[in-house]
């Protein structure tokens, strides 16, 4: 999967992706997390729940044990390390002690970017998530707070990943990347979350499970994401030709975004980016 085709960068910088649940990273930024890895950077994936409510005929526990095989088979592909926290799916909240769990956790690995979902979404996990990464940000360079830990010198900036939803507002497109070299790869990823990708999903969703050609399907049921991101966003930014894209959002809680530090080769298709100067 680290298709690198020449050395790795002299300063590896350090992603850390953090879903509420066990596939989330993949759904969301399957595509940076491919272009970074391939391009040498160093990349961690958080999880804070175990995944055990996302299906129709596992039991909690059983489910809990695949998805945590299923999550630990895609962050192998990518070369990434990874945290499945073991808090109970659809029950996640934005407690104090999850905060500080957190805080602690992003200090160890002191990202240089964060991406993370939305606090507008359909899911309460995901809102949870995006709530404790928001409450972080600020007191990751507060010495007082998680004493046991230094605290970080430099706030990393924080990336939300593309959402539909419209309330409380729209999400903002800060930077689109270009994803079209990577689609195979993210359906690599995706295919490893089979209790997800073919069989919860498509039960939730009222479509028949796929029984053969099963990576096609994936294909093409995951392709409509990216490349409605594309038609919405690259296209708006004048960017024609650009079949499938990923686009974020500069939350401002986070650290000053700057695209031109995270140089992914000549994938990256950046549109604009917003430098927060406070
Ligand atoms: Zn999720």
């Amino acid at each position: 999967m680290r298709g690198l085709t020449s050395m790795p960068p002299q300063n590896p910088q350090r992603l850390l992706v953090i879903g509420a649940h066990p596939d989330d990273a993949e759904f969301h930024a399957g595509g940076l997390m491919t272009l970074w890895a391939n391009a040498g950077h160093q990349l961690k994936i958080m999880c804070l729940t175990d995944g055990s409510a996302g299906h129709h005929q596992h039991a909690p526990e059983q489910l809990a044990n695949i998805r945590q095989d299923e999550a630990e088979a895609a962050a192998k592909r990518l070369g990434a390390s990874i945290t499945v926290w073991q808090e109970a799916d659809g029950r996640l909240q934005a407690s104090l002690a999850l905060r500080e769990k957190l805080i602690a956790e992003i200090r160890t690995f002191a990202p240089d970017l964060i991406v993370t979902h939305r606090p507008a979404d359909y899911h309460p996990d995901h809102r949870a998530t995006a709530q404790l990464v928001q409450d972080a940000c600020y007191l990751l360079q507060v010495p007082n707070i998680v004493p046991d830990i230094p605290p970080l010198t430099k706030l990393p900036p924080v990336l939300l990943a593309w959402d539909r939803f419209t309330y409380p507002r729209l999400f903002r497109a800060d930077w689109v990347i270009d994803t079209t070299s990577v689609l195979d790869d993210v359906v690599a990823l995706l295919n490893c979350h089979a209790s997800q990708v073919y069989e919860w999903l498509p039960h939730t969703q009222g479509d028949s499970a796929p029984t053969a050609e099963r990576i096609s399907w994936l294909k093409e049921w995951y392709a409509a994401r990216p490349r409605h991101v594309a038609k919405r966003f690259a296209t708006e930014m004048a960017a024609d030709g650009v079949k499938y894209a990923e686009a974020y959002e500069v939350s401002e809680y986070g650290g000053a975004f700057d695209a031109a530090l995270f140089d992914l080769g000549s994938a990256i298709h950046e549109q604009r980016h917003m430098n927060y100067d406070r």
